[in-house]
Protein backbone atom coordinates (compact mmCIF):
# COMPACT_ATOMS: atom_id res chain seq x y z
CA UNK A 1 0.00 0.00 0.00
CA UNK A 2 1.24 3.48 -0.65
CA UNK A 3 0.66 6.11 2.01
CA UNK A 4 0.52 9.53 -0.06
CA UNK A 5 3.05 11.70 1.20
CA UNK A 6 2.28 15.59 1.91
CA UNK A 7 5.07 18.22 1.48
CA UNK A 8 5.27 20.53 4.33
CA UNK A 9 6.19 24.05 4.22
CA UNK A 10 9.50 23.32 5.74
CA UNK A 11 10.26 20.42 2.52
CA UNK A 12 9.73 17.50 4.78
CA UNK A 13 7.46 15.09 3.73
CA UNK A 14 5.17 13.31 5.70
CA UNK A 15 2.40 10.10 4.89
CA UNK A 16 -0.78 11.92 5.21
CA UNK A 17 -2.04 8.62 7.44
CA UNK A 18 -0.98 7.71 10.33
CA UNK A 19 -1.50 5.81 14.03
CA UNK A 20 -2.23 7.53 16.65
CA UNK A 21 -1.67 6.25 20.39
CA UNK A 22 -3.77 8.61 22.29
CA UNK A 23 -5.09 6.75 25.39
CA UNK A 24 -3.46 3.35 24.73
CA UNK A 25 -2.30 2.57 27.85
CA UNK A 26 1.59 2.27 28.51
CA UNK A 27 1.81 -1.44 28.89
CA UNK A 28 0.58 -2.09 25.62
CA UNK A 29 1.64 0.54 23.72
CA UNK A 30 4.84 -1.94 22.52
CA UNK A 31 2.36 -4.18 21.18
CA UNK A 32 -0.32 -2.22 19.88
CA UNK A 33 2.61 -0.03 17.65
CA UNK A 34 4.23 -2.97 16.58
CA UNK A 35 1.09 -4.40 15.07
CA UNK A 36 0.54 -0.95 13.20
CA UNK A 37 3.98 -1.15 11.99
CA UNK A 38 3.66 -4.57 10.91
CA UNK A 39 0.37 -3.69 9.21
CA UNK A 40 2.40 -0.78 7.46
CA UNK A 41 1.64 2.32 9.01
CA UNK A 42 4.96 4.55 9.27
CA UNK A 43 3.50 7.65 10.75
CA UNK A 44 3.19 7.50 14.32
CA UNK A 45 1.38 10.60 16.86
CA UNK A 46 2.27 10.53 20.45
CA UNK A 47 2.90 12.88 22.76
CA UNK A 48 4.68 13.00 26.55
CA UNK A 49 1.49 13.03 28.45
CA UNK A 50 -0.05 10.34 26.84
CA UNK A 51 2.92 8.39 28.63
CA UNK A 52 3.42 5.56 26.59
CA UNK A 53 6.76 7.25 24.63
CA UNK A 54 8.64 4.46 25.76
CA UNK A 55 6.36 1.85 24.35
CA UNK A 56 6.06 3.63 21.14
CA UNK A 57 10.04 3.37 21.06
CA UNK A 58 10.65 -0.11 22.07
CA UNK A 59 8.34 -0.89 18.79
CA UNK A 60 10.42 1.34 16.86
CA UNK A 61 13.49 -0.12 17.75
CA UNK A 62 12.31 -4.19 17.69
CA UNK A 63 10.43 -3.37 14.08
CA UNK A 64 14.26 -2.75 12.48
CA UNK A 65 12.64 -0.26 10.26
CA UNK A 66 15.47 2.06 8.90
CA UNK A 67 14.55 5.66 10.87
CA UNK A 68 14.59 7.45 7.65
CA UNK A 69 11.24 5.37 6.59
CA UNK A 70 9.44 6.12 10.03
CA UNK A 71 7.60 9.80 10.60
CA UNK A 72 7.55 10.18 14.55
CA UNK A 73 5.61 13.21 16.21
CA UNK A 74 5.41 13.71 19.87
CA UNK A 75 4.33 16.90 21.64
CA UNK A 76 5.51 19.41 24.46
CA UNK A 77 3.00 19.40 27.10
CA UNK A 78 2.00 22.85 28.71
CA UNK A 79 3.05 22.64 32.29
CA UNK A 80 6.50 21.90 31.03
CA UNK A 81 6.52 24.87 28.62
CA UNK A 82 4.80 27.48 31.51
CA UNK A 83 7.85 26.22 33.81
CA UNK A 84 10.62 27.37 30.66
CA UNK A 85 11.46 24.07 30.54
CA UNK A 86 10.79 23.28 26.62
CA UNK A 87 14.11 22.58 25.60
CA UNK A 88 15.02 19.69 28.44
CA UNK A 89 10.91 18.47 27.70
CA UNK A 90 12.39 17.39 24.09
CA UNK A 91 15.33 15.65 25.48
CA UNK A 92 13.36 13.67 27.68
CA UNK A 93 10.90 12.91 25.13
CA UNK A 94 13.94 11.74 23.01
CA UNK A 95 15.42 9.75 25.37
CA UNK A 96 12.32 8.00 25.89
CA UNK A 97 11.53 7.25 22.29
CA UNK A 98 15.28 6.07 21.97
CA UNK A 99 15.25 8.48 19.02
CA UNK A 100 18.13 11.51 18.59
CA UNK A 101 15.42 13.05 16.30
CA UNK A 102 11.83 13.73 15.87
CA UNK A 103 10.48 14.44 12.38
CA UNK A 104 7.52 16.68 14.12
CA UNK A 105 7.58 18.65 17.32
CA UNK A 106 4.48 20.28 18.22
CA UNK A 107 3.61 22.94 21.25
CA UNK A 108 0.65 20.44 22.41
CA UNK A 109 -1.99 22.99 23.43
CA UNK A 110 -1.83 27.17 23.61
CA UNK A 111 -2.80 27.69 27.00
CA UNK A 112 -3.25 31.49 25.79
CA UNK A 113 -4.03 33.78 28.60
CA UNK A 114 0.21 34.57 29.50
CA UNK A 115 1.21 34.10 25.91
CA UNK A 116 3.80 31.91 27.03
CA UNK A 117 3.50 30.07 24.59
CA UNK A 118 5.33 32.20 22.24
CA UNK A 119 7.81 31.61 23.83
CA UNK A 120 7.78 28.31 23.53
CA UNK A 121 7.48 28.75 19.88
CA UNK A 122 10.90 30.33 19.84
CA UNK A 123 12.20 27.60 21.86
CA UNK A 124 10.59 24.81 19.23
CA UNK A 125 12.91 27.19 16.26
CA UNK A 126 15.98 26.33 18.67
CA UNK A 127 15.66 22.86 19.16
CA UNK A 128 14.44 22.66 15.21
CA UNK A 129 18.30 24.53 14.71
CA UNK A 130 20.04 22.04 16.89
CA UNK A 131 18.70 19.21 14.52
CA UNK A 132 16.24 17.79 18.00
CA UNK A 133 12.78 17.64 15.82
CA UNK A 134 13.18 18.45 12.04
CA UNK A 135 9.74 19.72 11.25
CA UNK A 136 8.07 22.31 14.11
CA UNK A 137 4.06 22.91 14.39
CA UNK A 138 1.51 23.78 16.59
CA UNK A 139 -1.88 21.83 18.27
CA UNK A 140 -5.01 23.22 18.96
CA UNK A 141 -4.27 27.01 18.10
CA UNK A 142 -6.93 28.88 16.44
CA UNK A 143 -6.34 31.69 13.73
CA UNK A 144 -5.66 34.62 16.86
CA UNK A 145 -2.88 32.53 18.13
CA UNK A 146 -1.26 31.75 14.75
CA UNK A 147 -1.36 35.39 13.49
CA UNK A 148 0.86 35.72 16.93
CA UNK A 149 3.51 33.21 16.32
CA UNK A 150 3.76 34.93 12.57
CA UNK A 151 4.42 38.54 13.98
CA UNK A 152 7.06 36.68 16.36
CA UNK A 153 8.22 34.02 15.05
CA UNK A 154 10.98 33.45 12.24
CA UNK A 155 9.83 29.74 11.39
CA UNK A 156 5.92 29.26 9.71
CA UNK A 157 4.51 26.08 11.92
CA UNK A 158 4.55 23.03 9.23
CA UNK A 159 1.56 22.16 10.61
CA UNK A 160 -1.42 23.10 13.39
CA UNK A 161 -3.33 19.86 14.66
CA UNK A 162 -7.18 20.34 15.87
CA UNK A 163 -10.14 18.46 16.67
CA UNK A 164 -11.60 17.81 12.78
CA UNK A 165 -14.82 14.99 11.93
CA UNK A 166 -17.54 15.05 10.19
CA UNK A 167 -19.63 16.70 13.44
CA UNK A 168 -17.04 19.52 14.20
CA UNK A 169 -15.36 20.45 10.76
CA UNK A 170 -13.64 23.92 11.97
CA UNK A 171 -13.39 25.33 8.01
CA UNK A 172 -12.66 28.74 9.84
CA UNK A 173 -9.35 27.29 11.26
CA UNK A 174 -8.90 25.03 8.19
CA UNK A 175 -8.55 27.92 6.29
CA UNK A 176 -6.51 30.26 7.99
CA UNK A 177 -3.82 27.29 8.09
CA UNK A 178 -4.42 27.05 4.68
CA UNK A 179 -3.50 30.99 4.31
CA UNK A 180 -0.35 30.57 6.23
CA UNK A 181 0.39 27.11 4.39
CA UNK A 182 0.05 25.33 7.21
CA UNK A 183 -0.98 21.85 6.83
CA UNK A 184 -3.74 20.37 9.02
CA UNK A 185 -3.97 17.39 10.77
CA UNK A 186 -6.96 16.14 11.82
CA UNK A 187 -7.47 14.51 15.82
CA UNK A 188 -10.06 12.47 16.48
CA UNK A 189 -10.97 11.98 13.30
CA UNK A 190 -13.27 8.80 13.74
CA UNK A 191 -15.19 11.82 16.10
CA UNK A 192 -14.08 8.44 18.51
CA UNK A 193 -16.55 6.31 16.77
CA UNK A 194 -19.46 8.72 17.20
CA UNK A 195 -20.40 9.11 13.75
CA UNK A 196 -20.46 5.65 12.61
CA UNK A 197 -24.22 5.47 12.49
CA UNK A 198 -24.94 8.52 10.63
CA UNK A 199 -26.92 8.16 7.24
CA UNK A 200 -24.38 9.51 5.24
CA UNK A 201 -21.72 7.58 6.34
CA UNK A 202 -24.00 4.25 6.32
CA UNK A 203 -25.03 5.04 3.16
CA UNK A 204 -21.39 5.31 1.20
CA UNK A 205 -20.18 2.25 3.29
CA UNK A 206 -22.68 -0.09 1.89
CA UNK A 207 -22.35 1.31 -1.63
CA UNK A 208 -18.35 0.60 -1.51
CA UNK A 209 -18.86 -2.19 0.62
CA UNK A 210 -16.26 -0.77 3.52
CA UNK A 211 -16.49 -0.10 7.02
CA UNK A 212 -18.22 3.63 8.30
CA UNK A 213 -14.21 4.31 9.79
CA UNK A 214 -13.08 3.58 6.36
CA UNK A 215 -15.34 5.79 4.80
CA UNK A 216 -14.81 8.63 7.46
CA UNK A 217 -10.86 7.92 6.80
CA UNK A 218 -11.68 8.16 3.10
CA UNK A 219 -13.66 11.80 3.56
CA UNK A 220 -10.52 13.45 5.19
CA UNK A 221 -7.76 11.99 2.77
CA UNK A 222 -9.66 12.96 -0.05
CA UNK A 223 -9.72 16.63 1.21
CA UNK A 224 -6.39 16.68 2.06
CA UNK A 225 -5.94 16.49 5.65
CA UNK A 226 -3.48 14.54 7.72
CA UNK A 227 -4.64 11.99 10.01
CA UNK A 228 -3.68 9.09 12.49
CA UNK A 229 -6.46 7.32 13.42
CA UNK A 230 -6.35 4.85 17.21
CA UNK A 231 -7.36 1.84 17.97
CA UNK A 232 -6.11 -0.93 20.03
CA UNK A 233 -7.81 -3.75 18.07
CA UNK A 234 -5.53 -5.76 15.81
CA UNK A 235 -8.24 -6.17 13.32
CA UNK A 236 -9.45 -2.47 13.44
CA UNK A 237 -5.91 -1.18 13.22
CA UNK A 238 -5.93 -3.44 9.70
CA UNK A 239 -9.07 -2.12 8.53
CA UNK A 240 -8.34 1.59 9.15
CA UNK A 241 -5.16 0.97 6.77
CA UNK A 242 -6.85 -0.39 3.93
CA UNK A 243 -8.48 2.47 2.31
CA UNK A 244 -6.54 3.31 -0.46
CA UNK A 245 -8.42 0.70 -2.88
CA UNK A 246 -11.90 3.06 -3.14
CA UNK A 247 -13.10 6.51 -3.53
CA UNK A 248 -15.50 8.45 -2.20
CA UNK A 249 -17.87 10.54 -4.89
CA UNK A 250 -17.87 14.23 -4.53
CA UNK A 251 -21.77 13.78 -3.58
CA UNK A 252 -21.00 11.66 -0.90
CA UNK A 253 -17.74 13.78 0.61
CA UNK A 254 -20.79 16.50 0.65
CA UNK A 255 -23.44 14.79 2.66
CA UNK A 256 -20.86 14.08 5.00
CA UNK A 257 -19.97 17.57 4.92
CA UNK A 258 -23.56 17.76 6.10
CA UNK A 259 -22.96 16.12 9.47
CA UNK A 260 -21.31 19.35 10.88
CA UNK A 261 -22.95 20.46 14.26
CA UNK A 262 -20.57 21.89 16.51
CA UNK A 263 -20.20 18.34 17.76
CA UNK A 264 -16.81 19.39 19.81
CA UNK A 265 -15.84 16.51 22.02
CA UNK A 266 -12.65 17.71 23.24
CA UNK A 267 -11.84 20.99 25.32
CA UNK A 268 -12.24 24.49 23.67
CA UNK A 269 -8.52 26.27 23.48
CA UNK A 270 -9.37 29.43 24.54
CA UNK A 271 -10.62 27.30 27.85
CA UNK A 272 -8.06 25.11 28.24
CA UNK A 273 -6.49 25.85 30.89
P1 LIG B 1 -10.32 8.61 16.94
O1 LIG B 1 -11.30 9.55 16.31
O2 LIG B 1 -9.16 8.14 16.17
O3 LIG B 1 -11.19 7.39 17.47
C1 LIG B 1 -10.60 6.27 18.06
C2 LIG B 1 -11.70 5.38 18.59
O4 LIG B 1 -12.61 5.06 17.52
C3 LIG B 1 -11.19 4.04 19.08
O5 LIG B 1 -10.84 4.12 20.44
C4 LIG B 1 -12.40 3.13 18.87
O6 LIG B 1 -13.31 3.29 19.90
C5 LIG B 1 -13.00 3.71 17.61
N1 LIG B 1 -12.55 3.03 16.37
C6 LIG B 1 -11.35 3.15 15.74
N2 LIG B 1 -11.34 2.40 14.63
C7 LIG B 1 -12.53 1.78 14.56
C8 LIG B 1 -13.11 0.87 13.64
N3 LIG B 1 -12.44 0.47 12.57
N4 LIG B 1 -14.37 0.44 13.88
C9 LIG B 1 -15.06 0.85 14.97
N5 LIG B 1 -14.56 1.71 15.87
C10 LIG B 1 -13.31 2.17 15.67
O7 LIG B 1 -9.91 9.28 18.34
P2 LIG B 1 -8.59 9.75 19.07
O8 LIG B 1 -7.76 8.64 19.55
O9 LIG B 1 -9.08 10.73 20.06
O10 LIG B 1 -7.77 10.58 17.97
C11 LIG B 1 -6.75 10.02 17.18
C12 LIG B 1 -5.41 10.57 17.55
O11 LIG B 1 -5.39 12.00 17.47
C13 LIG B 1 -4.99 10.31 19.00
O12 LIG B 1 -4.64 8.97 19.22
C14 LIG B 1 -3.87 11.28 19.14
O13 LIG B 1 -2.70 10.81 18.50
C15 LIG B 1 -4.44 12.50 18.41
N6 LIG B 1 -5.10 13.44 19.33
C16 LIG B 1 -4.51 14.65 19.57
C17 LIG B 1 -5.07 15.59 20.42
C18 LIG B 1 -4.41 16.91 20.61
O14 LIG B 1 -4.80 17.66 21.51
N7 LIG B 1 -3.43 17.26 19.82
C19 LIG B 1 -6.28 15.28 21.09
C20 LIG B 1 -6.89 14.05 20.84
C21 LIG B 1 -6.30 13.15 19.96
Amino acid sequence: TAVPTIKLNDGYEIPQFGFGVWQVPADIAEEVVSKALEVGYRHIDTAAVYGNEEGVGAAIAKSGIPREELFVTTKLWVGDFKDGNTKQALRTSLQKLGLEYVDLYLIHWPSPNDEKYLEAWKALEELQSEGLTRSIGVSNFLPEHLDKVAEIGSVTPAVNQVEIHPALQQRDIQAANEKYGIATQAWSPLAQGQVFDEEPVKAAAEAHGVSPAQVVIRWHLQQGRILFPKSVTPERIASNFDVFGFELTDEELAAIDGLERDGRLGKHPAEFF
